[in-house]
Formats: C-alpha cells, sequence, structure tokens
C-alpha cells in the first residue's frame, strides 16, 4: 500500500514550495489509493516557532489537501510529532554506535572551533569533521574504550556521530533523476543525537520513514546532498529492504531563474510567498500570504501543480480530479521551475471567471464589511458577474465596482465640462422625471427611454452617456452604463442624476 508523507518542520510561514511538495505527495496518494501522512519535524529546538505546527495544518485544510494521519487527527503510527518520539531515535543512534557505525563524540564547540581553524586552508576553507578529522577529536574512535566509558559515566556532554566511511560510492535511483551517485567524502561525520538528547533530522527521518511504513518520500532538492547519509543510515539499521523510493523535487525558482525563490524575492518584487499570511510571533510582523491577497485554494493549486510538471498536452486548467487522474512522476522536470507571479494571477483569474457568481459574492461579502459597506447576496452576484471578467482576486470586484455599493464621492468633471449645456441639464432634469414614473424599470425601458428622449432634444445619444455614466460612478469606468443603472435601480439611479447635476 502507497504511503507518502509530508515532514515540515515548524519554523515559520509555509513557502509555496512547500505546498507543492504536499500537493504532489497527495495527488501521487489518491492515484494510487494510497495514504498521506504529515509529520512534524520539530527536534530543532533552537528553531522552533509557535503557532507554526497550528498555521501548517490550517494550510493544508485551506487547501483541501488533508492528511489521513497526522498530529492533529492521530493515526496507527501516532505520535507523529517527532519530540514526542524521542526515546525511540536514541535506541537506534546506541545501536548503530554498538555496531561500529556510529561513534560518541565529546568536542566542546571551543575544540570543534580549534580543529576548524587547524585544518583550513585555502583550498579547504570550512573543514569537515570526517575520517581524517575524527581521529585528532575526542570521541569513542580516537579515544580508548575505558577512556569513552568513563566520559559516559561521568555524564560527559556529548553527541553521536554517524561514521562516513572513506571515499566509498554510494547511489540509488530517483524518481525524478534516475540514478544519483555519490562519494561518502561529499558528507562529514553527521551529528544524529544532540546533546540534549534529540536526534537530527537525519536519524529521525530514517527511523520515522521507516516505523511509519512510508512507500515513496517526496522532498526538495536541497535534500540531495544529504541523500548519502540516509542511504546508509537505511544500510546500517538493517532496513534497506524497506527504504522507500524517493523523488527529489526541482527547486522553485526566482522570476528570473537565478536560485530559489525566498520570502524576499516576494518581499521585493510585491508578491507573496507564503500559502496564507504569517505573523511573526516574535516581532507580530505580518507576511502576506496567497490566501490573503484573494487566491482561490483551486487556483492555488492549479498554479503548483504546473511548477515543474505538465502532462504534455499544453493543458493548462486542470480540476482536481483531473490532477489525480494525470499526474505523473515521470513527466515531473528535473531542472527548476520559475516562478511568475503574472502567470500565477491569470490562474486565479480563469477560475474567477469560472467560478458561480453567487459563491463569489459569499467570498466577497467580508471584504466588502470591512470596507464598511453592506449589501444582499442577491446584489453582490449581480454585480460579480457583470465584472469578474476583469478581476484578477476576488477583492477586485471592489476595485471594478465600488460604484454599486457607495455614491461617487468625486466626479471626473472635467471629463464633461467643457462640452456641457443647459440642454443637457434640462435631457437629465425630464429624463429623471420620466424614469419616476417607469414601472418597469428593466434595462430595455431605462435603454429606450434614454434614446427616445434623446432623439426628441435633438442630442446625440452619444454625448449623453458618458456624463451619464459620469453621475453614477464618478468616473470614465465600470459596465455598460444601462447596466450600472439597471442594478443600482430606479431610486438609487434618479438619486444619483440629481445629485450629478448640482
Ligand atoms: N523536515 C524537512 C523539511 O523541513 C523534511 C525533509 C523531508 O521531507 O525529508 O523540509
Amino acid at each position: 500500500k502507497v504511503r507518502v508523507r509530508f515532514a515540515p518542520s515548524p519554523t515559520g510561514g509555509l513557502h509555496l514550495g512547500g505546498v507543492r511538495t504536499v500537493l504532489f505527495n497527495y495527488l501521487f496518494a489518491k492515484q494510487h489509493g494510497g495514504e498521506f501522512v504529515l509529520r512534524i519535524e520539530d527536534t530543532d529546538q533552537a528553531r522552533y516557532v509557535p503557532g507554526a505546527e497550528e498555521y501548517i495544518i490550517e494550510c493544508l485544510r485551506w487547501c483541501g489537501l488533508n492528511a489521513d494521519e497526522g498530529p492533529h487527527i492521530g493515526g496507527p503510527f501516532a505520535p507523529y510529532r517527532q519530540s514526542e518520539r524521542k526515546e525511540t531515535y536514541r535506541q537506534f543512534a546506541e545501536q548503530l554506535v554498538k555496531n561500529g557505525y556510529a561513534y560518541y563524540a565529546f568536542d566542546t564547540t571551543e575544540e570543534l572551533e580549534a580543529m576548524r581553524a587547524k585544518l583550513k586552508t585555502p583550498e579547504n576553507p570550512s573543514p569537515q569533521y570526517n575520517h581524517a578529522a575524527r581521529l585528532q577529536m575526542r570521541n569513542s574512535i580516537s579515544l580508548s574504550a575505558e577512556e569513552t566509558a568513563a566520559l559516559l559515566e561521568k555524564g560527559t556532554p556529548h553527541v553521536i556521530r554517524i561514521k562516513m566511511p572513506a571515499n566509498e560510492e554510494v547511489g540509488f535511483t530517483d524518481l525524478i533523476r534516475g540514478h544519483v551517485q555519490f562519494n561518502t567524502d561529499t558528507v562529514d561525520d553527521k551529528v544524529l543525537l544532540k546533546a540534549d538528547g534529540m536526534p537530527t533530522y537525519h536519524l529521525a527521518v530514517v527511523v520515522d520513514d521507516y516505523q511509519m511504513k512510508i512507500t515513496h518520500a517526496f522532498r526538495g532538492e536541497e535534500w540531495l546532498p544529504s541523500a548519502p547519509v540516509h542511504l546508509l543510515l537505511w544500510k546500517y539499521l538493517g532496513w534497506e529492504s524497506d527504504m522507500p523510493e524517493w523523488a527529489h523535487l526541482p527547486l522553485i525558482l526566482k522570476p528570473d531563474g537565478h536560485g530559489k525563490l525566498s520570502k524576499r524575492d516576494g518581499d521585493r518584487l510585491g508578491f507573496p510567498v507564503y500559502a496564507m499570511n504569517w505573523t511573526d510571533p516574535k516581532t507580530n510582523e505580518i507576511t502576506k500570504g496567497f490566501r490573503e491577497i484573494g487566491f482561490l485554494p483551486e487556483a492555488f493549486l492549479n498554479m503548483l501543480v504546473m511548477l515543474g510538471w505538465n502532462d504534455g498536452t499544453g493543458k493548462e486548467i486542470f480540476s482536481m480530479p483531473e490532477m489525480i487522474e494525470r499526474f505523473s512522476l515521470e513527466r515531473v522536470h528535473k531542472s527548476g521551475a520559475k516562478f511568475d507571479f503574472e502567470k500565477a494571477k491569470w490562474f486565479n483569474h480563469e477560475y474567477i471567471v469560472a467560478t458561480d457568481n453567487d459563491k463569489l459574492a459569499e467570498l466577497f461579502l467580508p471584504v466588502l464589511k470591512e470596507k464598511g459597506e453592506n449589501a444582499s447576496l442577491e446584489y453582490i452576484s449581480k454585480i460579480a458577474g457583470m465584472i469578474k471578467e476583469r478581476c484578477h482576486f476576488v477583492n477586485e470586484i471592489w476595485d471594478h465596482g465600488f460604484f454599486f455599493f457607495q455614491q461617487p464621492k468625486t466626479y471626473d468633471v472635467a471629463a464633461v465640462k467643457p462640452k456641457w449645456s443647459a440642454e443637457k441639464t434640462q435631457f437629465f432634469m425630464d429624463w429623471a422625471s420620466v424614469l419616476e414614473t417607469m414601472s418597469d424599470f428593466s434595462l430595455e425601458t431605462i435603454e429606450e427611454s434614454f434614446k427616445q428622449l434623446a432623439t426628441s432634444m435633438n442630442i446625440k445619444v452619444g454625448e449623453l452617456q458618458l456624463p451619464f455614466r459620469i453621475m453614477l460612478c464618478g468616473g470614465k469606468f465600470g459596465p455598460t452604463v444601462f447596466n450600472i443603472a439597471e442594478t443600482l435601480g430606479k431610486h438609487e439611479t434618479i438619486e444619483r442624476i440629481v445629485k450629478g447635476l448640482d
């Protein structure tokens, strides 16, 4: 049975790349009738940020990518928070030491710094704790068994490090990249268990993927360099035949293609990088998210699935069932995917246009209330239908249609002044009286009476439409003017004409 996992560290806002990882996991699991596990990797106490776990769960809920097992819902492999699995990891770390694959290291921070300073050369600017260095340090390899036992007995602070073999080739077949090979010299003797008894990511990820029976592990390409450590751990722990298949997903790149997209790029270029608003608990600073700027979750996911994947047909719009049906790892690119905010907006626009007007009205109502206005869903729905074609975001219904909810505060007088005449004033006064008597205030009757009166007064219809628009909206914008009038209704239209004539 296919079992996948999303294993975020709760360190802050969830980057869109993280959501894409969730999405690929989710699609793959659903496609294979498998299970999707959420596991919180919170073993790094220094980087732990309160609230981040709840935030991640809310992001998944907003996107509709709900996990089948996780810290918030439990499951057969609970607990799903690594900090609550602490005891498990120590036991395996000790087992590795016993079998000669790992060792105790007692070095203090000063000793580590001294080693780096001593071994530092221009060719080797950041010396590693590896097979060469380890012999000069204080650990259970360089010390005698008695010395080690004595130090442990005394409770000397220590870590457990993996004993990376010197100059060995290790490799595996990545589902996206094919065969990947590493020389063990590229990796240092990574810490597996820290002085505080917590495992590092390297140990915890292997133990948990094993114990939680994960069959496929998808993660960002930035983890590829750690793969040799994980491979060896699977082997050293005797679990090699249960190792999941790995897929390292392509990076999401800055719009110019130079480097990984970071939160700072978003701040600099004025678009969000996080899925939802993130409030830093220390500074209370809010970083904007896709949800809050008005993305529909379906559009957000559709945009994400196309970052690094396509179905080969040129099709760009995919519903969730279509994504589940068509997604394939074979069609995920190896190279990074450039993030293009304009394209992201295009996706949202497509979804807004395809969304039912009543649904848009529901989504827009809170925005309207924030502006201090109110209206019935029926009324908003009608307006949404008229202007959604112009909107990239739900809240743009306000930008393109605010005049439906409030009378103009200013008028573009300059646009009509030069051609104004007493005749035109007369026209609007007369027409307002005509409208007053109208029992059927419909698009046809409004337009008919307007044209009739204009003709009888010998004024060109074209010359009256712009002033009428400015009376209703305040400026040269909005949908067809008679549609606006019909939507505003008889009373409001007349009121605005009278006010506009002032
Ligand atoms: N905790 C890691 C992260 O924050 C997970 C990497 C993995 O999926 O193996 O990205």
